[in-house]
Protein backbone atom coordinates (compact mmCIF):
# COMPACT_ATOMS: atom_id res chain seq x y z
CA UNK A 1 0.00 0.00 0.00
CA UNK A 2 3.27 2.49 0.71
CA UNK A 3 4.16 2.02 -2.72
CA UNK A 4 8.26 1.78 -3.42
CA UNK A 5 9.66 0.47 0.08
CA UNK A 6 13.13 -1.37 0.21
CA UNK A 7 11.63 -2.75 3.28
CA UNK A 8 8.62 -5.06 3.47
CA UNK A 9 10.17 -6.97 0.23
CA UNK A 10 8.16 -10.16 -0.33
CA UNK A 11 10.66 -12.63 1.22
CA UNK A 12 9.85 -10.20 4.50
CA UNK A 13 6.55 -10.41 4.26
CA UNK A 14 6.19 -14.29 3.67
CA UNK A 15 8.24 -14.79 6.20
CA UNK A 16 6.62 -12.93 8.41
CA UNK A 17 3.11 -14.41 7.53
CA UNK A 18 4.80 -17.31 8.69
CA UNK A 19 5.99 -16.17 11.58
CA UNK A 20 1.94 -14.52 12.12
CA UNK A 21 0.52 -18.19 11.37
CA UNK A 22 2.60 -19.67 13.91
CA UNK A 23 1.53 -17.74 16.64
CA UNK A 24 4.21 -15.54 17.57
CA UNK A 25 3.84 -11.91 18.09
CA UNK A 26 6.73 -9.61 17.08
CA UNK A 27 7.07 -5.69 16.16
CA UNK A 28 8.43 -4.75 12.51
CA UNK A 29 11.16 -2.21 11.37
CA UNK A 30 12.12 -0.83 14.91
CA UNK A 31 15.47 -0.06 16.84
CA UNK A 32 15.92 -2.96 18.98
CA UNK A 33 17.77 -0.36 20.99
CA UNK A 34 16.95 2.97 21.17
CA UNK A 35 20.50 4.23 21.57
CA UNK A 36 21.51 2.30 18.18
CA UNK A 37 20.03 3.90 14.97
CA UNK A 38 19.29 0.92 13.58
CA UNK A 39 16.43 -1.05 12.73
CA UNK A 40 15.79 -4.87 12.21
CA UNK A 41 12.58 -6.38 10.42
CA UNK A 42 11.26 -8.40 12.67
CA UNK A 43 12.17 -8.01 16.75
CA UNK A 44 11.14 -10.01 19.66
CA UNK A 45 11.06 -7.49 22.61
CA UNK A 46 10.63 -9.71 25.22
CA UNK A 47 12.86 -11.92 23.97
CA UNK A 48 15.27 -9.94 22.79
CA UNK A 49 15.55 -11.56 19.34
CA UNK A 50 16.27 -9.72 16.60
CA UNK A 51 15.91 -11.09 13.00
CA UNK A 52 17.76 -9.69 9.71
CA UNK A 53 16.23 -10.40 6.53
CA UNK A 54 19.13 -9.23 4.39
CA UNK A 55 18.79 -8.43 0.59
CA UNK A 56 21.48 -10.14 -1.26
CA UNK A 57 22.24 -7.43 -3.21
CA UNK A 58 23.02 -4.22 -0.68
CA UNK A 59 24.20 -6.59 2.00
CA UNK A 60 26.92 -8.23 -0.65
CA UNK A 61 25.42 -12.36 -0.67
CA UNK A 62 28.61 -14.31 -1.24
CA UNK A 63 25.97 -16.54 -3.42
CA UNK A 64 23.95 -13.52 -5.41
CA UNK A 65 26.16 -10.18 -5.20
CA UNK A 66 28.11 -9.73 -8.40
CA UNK A 67 30.10 -6.08 -8.21
CA UNK A 68 28.11 -4.31 -11.17
CA UNK A 69 30.43 -3.89 -14.14
CA UNK A 70 29.51 -0.26 -14.27
CA UNK A 71 30.99 2.44 -11.54
CA UNK A 72 32.79 -0.55 -9.64
CA UNK A 73 34.16 2.42 -7.10
CA UNK A 74 30.95 3.70 -6.36
CA UNK A 75 29.36 0.00 -5.56
CA UNK A 76 32.03 -1.29 -3.79
CA UNK A 77 33.02 0.70 -1.55
CA UNK A 78 28.78 0.88 -0.78
CA UNK A 79 28.98 -2.65 -0.22
CA UNK A 80 31.57 -2.77 2.50
CA UNK A 81 30.68 -0.38 4.12
CA UNK A 82 26.79 -2.13 4.18
CA UNK A 83 29.04 -4.97 5.91
CA UNK A 84 30.92 -3.65 8.25
CA UNK A 85 27.56 -2.00 9.48
CA UNK A 86 25.35 -5.21 9.93
CA UNK A 87 28.87 -6.96 11.72
CA UNK A 88 28.74 -3.35 14.37
CA UNK A 89 25.00 -3.76 14.77
CA UNK A 90 25.34 -7.48 14.93
CA UNK A 91 27.98 -7.16 17.54
CA UNK A 92 26.50 -4.25 19.69
CA UNK A 93 23.51 -5.99 19.96
CA UNK A 94 24.89 -9.51 21.10
CA UNK A 95 27.01 -7.01 23.73
CA UNK A 96 23.54 -5.80 24.93
CA UNK A 97 22.51 -9.19 25.79
CA UNK A 98 20.53 -9.87 22.38
CA UNK A 99 20.17 -12.98 20.19
CA UNK A 100 21.07 -11.57 16.81
CA UNK A 101 19.34 -13.86 13.52
CA UNK A 102 20.61 -13.11 9.78
CA UNK A 103 19.41 -14.35 6.98
CA UNK A 104 19.32 -13.51 2.95
CA UNK A 105 15.96 -13.14 1.05
CA UNK A 106 17.30 -15.76 -0.92
CA UNK A 107 16.38 -18.33 1.52
CA UNK A 108 13.00 -20.28 1.84
CA UNK A 109 10.44 -18.01 3.68
CA UNK A 110 9.29 -21.18 5.60
CA UNK A 111 12.73 -22.36 6.31
CA UNK A 112 13.87 -18.90 7.74
CA UNK A 113 10.46 -18.89 9.91
CA UNK A 114 11.05 -22.66 10.80
CA UNK A 115 14.40 -21.04 12.37
CA UNK A 116 13.34 -18.18 13.68
CA UNK A 117 10.24 -20.20 15.39
CA UNK A 118 12.99 -22.45 17.07
CA UNK A 119 15.00 -19.62 18.43
CA UNK A 120 11.57 -18.02 19.83
CA UNK A 121 10.84 -21.15 21.50
CA UNK A 122 14.35 -21.92 23.09
CA UNK A 123 14.23 -18.53 24.49
CA UNK A 124 11.08 -18.81 26.22
CA UNK A 125 11.74 -22.67 27.72
CA UNK A 126 15.03 -21.71 28.46
CA UNK A 127 13.36 -18.88 30.50
CA UNK A 128 11.10 -21.38 32.25
CA UNK A 129 13.85 -23.57 33.41
CA UNK A 130 15.79 -20.76 34.77
CA UNK A 131 12.93 -19.17 37.04
CA UNK A 132 12.45 -22.67 38.12
CA UNK A 133 15.60 -24.36 38.86
CA UNK A 134 16.46 -20.75 40.48
CA UNK A 135 14.35 -18.71 42.55
CA UNK A 136 16.91 -15.60 42.48
CA UNK A 137 16.52 -15.55 38.90
CA UNK A 138 13.14 -14.04 38.15
CA UNK A 139 11.96 -11.60 35.47
CA UNK A 140 10.83 -7.88 36.17
CA UNK A 141 7.95 -8.78 35.91
CA UNK A 142 7.44 -11.18 38.40
CA UNK A 143 9.75 -9.63 40.88
CA UNK A 144 7.61 -6.26 41.04
CA UNK A 145 4.23 -8.30 41.09
CA UNK A 146 5.71 -10.13 43.73
CA UNK A 147 6.93 -7.35 45.65
CA UNK A 148 3.22 -5.50 45.04
CA UNK A 149 1.95 -8.58 46.74
CA UNK A 150 4.04 -7.59 50.04
CA UNK A 151 3.32 -4.31 49.85
CA UNK A 152 -0.35 -4.62 49.86
CA UNK A 153 -0.22 -7.32 52.92
CA UNK A 154 1.85 -4.87 54.55
CA UNK A 155 -0.83 -2.41 53.64
CA UNK A 156 -3.67 -3.89 55.44
CA UNK A 157 -1.37 -4.91 58.63
CA UNK A 158 -0.88 -1.28 58.59
CA UNK A 159 -4.60 0.09 58.32
CA UNK A 160 -5.51 -2.80 60.94
CA UNK A 161 -2.87 -1.51 63.51
CA UNK A 162 -3.57 2.15 63.39
CA UNK A 163 -7.12 1.42 63.72
CA UNK A 164 -6.77 -1.03 66.84
CA UNK A 165 -5.75 1.25 69.35
ZN1 LIG B 1 21.63 -14.32 -2.03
Amino acid sequence: MQGNRSRDTSPELAVRRLLHAAGLRYRVNIRPLKSLRRTADVVFTRKKIAVFIDGCFWHGCPDHYVIPKTNVHYWSPKIETNLARDADTSAQLRAAGWTVLRYWEHQAPADVAERVIEAVRSESSGEAVRSGSEAVVVGPELAASAELGDGEVDGVGGAQAVASP
